[in-house]
């Protein structure tokens, strides 16, 4: 079994050791894990995030770990870059002087609105939904005219807090996933999302069926933020891949993507 999103204390909001979070792994018989910690780097979220200055301190407590659990485990390095237009060439200059393993592309602050924290105007109520999606999903395909990254995070985030348009932009997802499989972009089953409000998985099981059927790749992440979430709810996980037609999980090497038959993972 893979796990394939997992953060540590340099973003500033995640407990537990990087060390600890592999032992937890190791533990349950994870085979290979990926470090995708945040790198935002502008306001409002880049309190949450290491600095580029941190990412080469990032980089070689990998490298490290790597030798420290040589022959227990495969562990990756990633980044979650959250998508800042202005700071392009940055992103693509940190990116590329790392060997990076895999980049996730993420759109927490969509034209700068925060709709993952629990005291945002998103969670209490105060934006227009439709607004919120309409905006999420322009910006995403504004991202997607960019090509830094390899996976898409948490691609339905907007339903976070249970939040649900009541407009259909069914036309607007299905013109983005024409663009993730032209691209050849991965998108990310993340299970978080079972630990939220909305109470289901990144993305929901009709965009997994969809994406499927587009011939488009998925990996699996439990985005731990804590050493006890790595792998979580990973049972239910690959049910749903397994009940939308996927056999295979995307892992990845220094940015080229291997599949990995599902009926080969175990653990967790
Ligand atoms: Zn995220
Ligand atoms: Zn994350």
């Amino acid at each position: 079994m893979i796990d394939y999103h997992i953060h540590t204390p340099l973003c500033n909001h995640a407990r537990g050791k990087m060390g600890t979070y592999v032992k937890r792994a190791v533990e349950k018989g994870l085979h290979e894990i990926c470090f995708l910690d945040h790198l935002t780097i502008s306001e409002p979220g880049n309190r949450l995030s290491m600095t580029p200055g941190e990412v080469p301190l990032y980089f070689q407590a990998i490298q490290n770990l790597k030798q420290t659990f040589r022959g227990d485990i495969s562990i990756k390095a990633g980044l979650e870059v959250d998508f800042s237009p202005e700071h392009a060439d940055l992103i693509k200059q940190i990116t590329e002087t790392f060997s990076f393993d895999v980049i996730g592309g993420s759109l927490h602050f969509p034209g700068n609105i925060d709709i993952v924290n629990s005291r945002s105007g998103w969670k209490q109520g105060s934006l227009d939904t439709n607004d919120v999606y309409r905006l999420y999903f322009s910006q995403l395909k504004t991202m997607f005219e960019y090509d830094y990254f390899d996976v898409i995070c948490h691609i339905d985030l907007p339903k976070k807090f249970g939040r649900k348009p009541s407009i259909n932009f069914e036309k607007e997802f299905d013109e983005i996933l024409t663009v993730i499989r032209d691209k050849n972009f991965t998108v990310e089953l993340n299970t978080s999302g079972y630990n939220h409000p909305v109470s289901e998985a990144y993305p929901a099981f009709d965009i997994i069926k969809k994406c499927q059927k587009s011939g488009v790749s998925m990996t699996l992440g439990s985005d731990a933020h804590h050493p006890d979430d790595v792998g979580r709810h990973f049972g239910r996980a690959i049910s749903l891949l397994r009940s939308a037609g996927y056999t295979k999980l995307a892992s990845f090497t220094e940015r080229r993507r291997m599949d990995i038959p599902i009926e080969n993972l175990t653990g967790v």
